[in-house]
């Protein structure tokens, strides 16, 4: 692993080790100057046989909106997510991350600050535009988390 790839994991603090950051750069997006980092997900093994035999065959890629410390300077991670087919069981697979679900462009990390974001007394505004996401995104973590909301303050240890 080269140490630019480590520098790069260090300073968004991401510690999956398949992704691979290959390179970054200030791109105009919207009229808006964005940092964008540029990676690929690795699919280390087939998931259906778990045969490390594989077949390149291109990428998905996926632009995923990142933590910023700098809201007027928002973060994307551009993520090339490897499509494979294996040679053991013939099963075709794409390479997935923790760092987002699939068929989604906000990063995990994202939607955990919007989330705790909104335990605070902070219009819904504020934190769309902290977190370089639409309020429909502020709505949509605060629709889909609530439930989890319940259920971790009822198994809340009591001390
Ligand atoms: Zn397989």
């Amino acid at each position: 692993m080269s140490s630019f790839n480590n520098c790069i994991k260090f300073d968004l603090d991401i510690k999956e080790k398949n992704i691979v950051f290959k390179d970054y750069f200030y791109k105009m997006v919207q009229m808006k100057k964005h940092k964008i980092y540029e990676a690929e997900l690795i699919q280390p093994a087939c998931p259906y046989c778990g045969s490390l035999a594989l077949l390149h065959n291109g990428h998905l890629v996926t632009n995923i909106r990142y933590l910023t410390a700098n809201a007027s300077l928002p973060v994307i991670i551009r993520l090339a997510k490897q499509r494979v087919k294996c040679r053991d069981c013939d099963h075709w697979s794409m390479a997935q991350s923790e760092l987002v679900n699939k068929y989604c462009s906000i990063s995990n990390a994202s939607k955990l600050k919007v989330l705790s974001a909104l335990t605070e007394d902070r219009s819904m505004t504020s934190i769309a535009r902290e977190n370089n996401v639409s309020i429909n995104t502020v709505q949509r973590v605060l629709g889909n988390c609530s439930h989890r909301f319940i259920d971790s303050y009822e198994y809340l240890p009591s001390s």
